[in-house]
């Protein structure tokens, strides 16, 4: 990572012609450099072969793109592959690519660490090192080998989307629009917590799909296994999703770790349907492994008595659930642990 030079990677369409001209070129050439990068996926300025030499050099004594290879790549048998790629501040952040038929999913991830601190989650315990710039979280696209074969992109990686919101819809911005890679809204998913202020300007200014971390229906519990219900309830959430539409183009879902003996009982599915009413989604249940310490926090706190801990989950069997009711092959990437040392793969790949 060069300090001196700044990035082409992450400019919009605008910004990408401010260069030029700064740099007393004529504005097109902006444009010749969105397709370089945008379309092309040039790994340098070099590359960029309709812009005259003389300019090159003049571009590239400021600027580099700003791609980084992955450090670091743990493959599955079922063919997920988990990356580490570098960011501008030298740390690393975890993709997952995931291949399944005639699809093939890229979980990005928005943030290094995170400040949600959510119970099950290990990006939460390593705590918050800092937001990723729109380049760093589209450089996991850019510099991803299998790039070409991408058909959706879900900003479920570790991080919190809301709490970088800026940079989550420029990368967005630029993902979706005609000068960048020209994808449609409906293939890429943002999830979030729920975060005061920050989800509604989401909802307002992206088309992008949304997945809503819910985990757990009763807002008390939920603010055990989710510190950030106290700031943005499930309740409040609901309310906010309940003034846009989401039965055309526009998709919303929840997603639902099942905890055996946390949040699968009846009660959970009753309030489960209570809360979402009327409202068009579909759920996305999520298998979770025992990790002991968890679940022995989770007890600890909620004293629960043995024949409510040992009630059947509701993964295989959910009759109760609304919307169409499914059972995920994502993996949790955001609960992943993210250190290069560290061997563990992602949670679809342990279920193996
Ligand atoms: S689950 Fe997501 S929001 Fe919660 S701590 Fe982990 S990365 Fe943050």
């Amino acid at each position: 990572m060069n300090n001196e030079k700044k990035y082409l990677l992450g400019l919009t369409l605008a910004e990408l012609k401010q260069v030029a001209k700064d740099l007393g070129m004529p504005a097109f050439t902006g444009g010749q450099m969105a397709k370089w990068l945008y379309e092309q996926h040039v790994k340098s300025i070099d590359e960029m072969t309709n812009i005259s030499k003389a300019n090159r050099a003049k571009l590239a004594a400021e600027y580099e793109i700003g791609c980084f290879g992955n450090s670091d790549a743990q493959h599955s048998v079922d063919g997920t592959i988990k990356y580490l790629f570098p960011t501008r501040s030298g740390k690393f952040v975890e993709t997952v690519y995931i291949p399944d038929k005639d699809r093939a999913t890229l979980c990005v991830s928005s943030q290094v660490g995170c400040k949600m601190n959510c119970l099950f989650c290990q990006t939460g315990k390593q705590g918050f090192e800092g937001s990723l710039p729109a380049g760093d979280i589209l450089n996991q696209i850019y510099s991803l080998p299998e790039v070409d074969k991408l058909t959706n992109i879900v900003f479920m990686g570790q991080g919190e989307p809301m709490d970088n919101l800026d940079n989550v819809l420029r990368a967005t911005e630029i993902l979706t629009a005609d000068y960048g890679w020209a994808w449609s809204p409906k293939r890429i998913t943002v999830s979030s917590v729920g975060v005061k202020n920050k989800l509604k300007r989401f909802l307002e200014e992206s088309d992008c799909h949304v997945a809503i971390s819910m985990h757990d229906p009763i807002p008390s519990e939920r603010a055990e296994l989710m510190p950030a219900e106290r700031g943005m309830g499930i309740e409040q959430v609901v309310e906010l999703l309940r003034n846009y539409d989401f039965s055309h183009q526009r998709r919303l879902s929840f997603e639902y770790i099942v905890f055996k003996g946390v949040n699968d009982s009846m009660q959970h599915a009753k309030a489960i349907i209570k809360l979402v009413k009327g409202l068009d989604c579909r759920f996305n249940l999520i298998r979770f492994h025992k990790f002991q310490t968890f679940l022995c926090k989770v007890w600890m706190m909620r004293r629960w008595s043995s024949s409510v801990i040992t009630s059947p989950s509701m993964v295989s069997s959910p009759p109760s659930v609304p919307a169409a009711a499914r059972t995920s092959t994502l993996p949790a990437v955001c609960s992943a642990p993210r250190r290069k040392s560290e061997k563990s793969v992602s949670t679809r790949m342990k279920r193996r």
